[in-house]
């Protein structure tokens, strides 16, 4: 086999949910296939670590050229009702419902002692900088995924706006428990849109 053909095949099977097989056959698939697609992925990859940032608000993904990203631009969301998210991922599938109107905070990540993630590796203290600079009262929905970290980490956010002495203007909610088992990047629309509906004070 050309030594190309081999690194390629290589590269692709260190991507996660990928088999040998998968490899190659992916592989071959980008042998035989044309040159513009294959220059439009070679751009596509670099441009994912050149042009995409962090919005200064949320923390979910943005153009690199603007500070902050479309929800938290729209004049339509409710800037005082904040969905704390994990992941992107879970971000992505929530404004798949086309029904949640407010906007979010992603924490990119959650506590997790045993994998060396604690509370200031996230955008905990961020979160609370933007309750302390609100003119409002905050809603804020804890969307967590059924796991022992999300608990910690949704235990640890309820304490430090108790400990800042922000409980006066925050309403603490999470997701009901339509979402036990299931994790938020796999539930299909009617479930999320049931879990954020029928929210429960937390
Ligand atoms: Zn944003």
């Amino acid at each position: 086999m050309p030594e190309v053909l081999k690194k390629l095949i290589d590269n692709i099977s260190l991507l996660p949910w990928i088999w040998d097989k998968t490899a190659t056959k992916l592989a071959f698939f980008l042998l035989n296939t044309k040159w513009n697609y294959i220059d439009e992925l070679k751009n596509n990859l670099s441009d994912i670590k050149t042009k995409i940032s962090k919005c200064s608000i949320c923390w979910s993904l943005t153009n690199i050229e603007d500070d902050i990203c479309s929800v938290c631009s729209s004049y339509n969301r409710e800037k005082n009702v904040i969905c704390i998210v994990e992941e992107y991922l879970d971000l992505l599938t929530i404004e798949q419902t086309g029904w949640y109107n407010g906007v979010y905070h992603v924490l990119w990540g959650a506590i997790s002692p045993i994998n060396w993630i604690f509370a200031s590796d996230l955008n905990i203290n961020k979160l609370i900088e933007r309750i302390e600079d609100s003119d409002w009262t905050v809603e804020l929905i804890i969307a967590t995924n059924p796991n022992i970290e999300w608990e910690a980490t949704s235990a640890y956010i309820k304490e430090e706006i108790g400990r800042k002495w922000l409980s006066y203007k925050v309403r603490l909610t999470r997701l009901s428990r339509w979402l036990s088992s299931w994790y938020i990047e796999y539930a299909d629309n009617i479930t999320i849109l049931n879990a954020i509906k029928e929210r429960k004070e937390y």
